[in-house]
């Protein structure tokens, strides 16, 4: 017999913290909403400061650590309190920051699949990178095996990023994100992208 408990030690998880993830926990996340259905993972794109790949800022940042006077753009974010589930770096190492059973800050107003406030019932994916750039090969590996990971947990079925769930507002991760190419990653899991992504030609090499 298999317990609850061992299943989950098997796909990696410890209550909902991935423990082939860095831990870097964020202060900055609450309660889900009592019987959340969690069946979204929203993508979004992060660097601090923005196309600069590789400093401590964006993790500074989940965690509330950030010297807003490092940086001239960092006056434009000053005192926002956000995180996001997890982070893969350029190098497709991966960061923890927020218990995915709780509810983190990554998405703000937001609709898909029918559904408001996504935060309530989503897991957010920072990926190390600037909208319009390109994304690494590593940072497709680990993006598509966080999510089988989460799929053993959570009945996660859509995949969408921030541009989709907050049209007008974002454009993470944009188009220098490859959709086909984690479609291909993830074809044997049935995952349901956005329509405007799902037929897209994959980006050239
Ligand atoms: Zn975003």
């Amino acid at each position: 017999m298999t317990t609850p408990a061992e299943a989950s030690a098997a796909g990696g998880w410890v209550g909902g913290w991935l423990s082939t993830a860095r831990h870097c926990p964020s202060p900055n996340f609450g309660p889900r909403p009592e019987g959340a259905h969690i069946d979204l993972i929203v993508l979004h794109s992060i660097s601090l400061p923005p196309g600069i790949y590789g400093g401590p800022e964006v993790e500074q940042l989940f965690s509330n650590q950030l010297d807003w006077q490092a940086d001239p753009y960092f006056e434009q974010i000053r005192g926002i309190e956000v995180s996001a589930h997890f982070f893969v770096r350029r190098d497709g190492e991966l960061v923890q920051f927020v218990d995915a059973d709780a509810r983190a800050w990554h998405a703000g107003a937001s609709r898909w699949r029918g559904r408001e406030n996504c935060n309530d019932d989503s897991i957010g994916i920072e990926l190390e990178g600037l909208e319009g750039d390109r994304f690494e090969a590593a940072q497709y590996d680990t993006l598509a095996r966080l999510c089988r990971q989460l799929a053993l947990r959570y009945p996660v079925t859509h995949i969408a990023g921030h541009e989709h769930i907050a049209p007008g507002r974002k454009i993470d991760p944009g188009p220098g994100f490859d959709w086909p190419r984690l479609q291909s990653g993830l074809a044997e899991k049935k995952f349901v992208f956005p329509a405007e992504v799902a037929h897209r030609p994959p980006l050239d090499s």
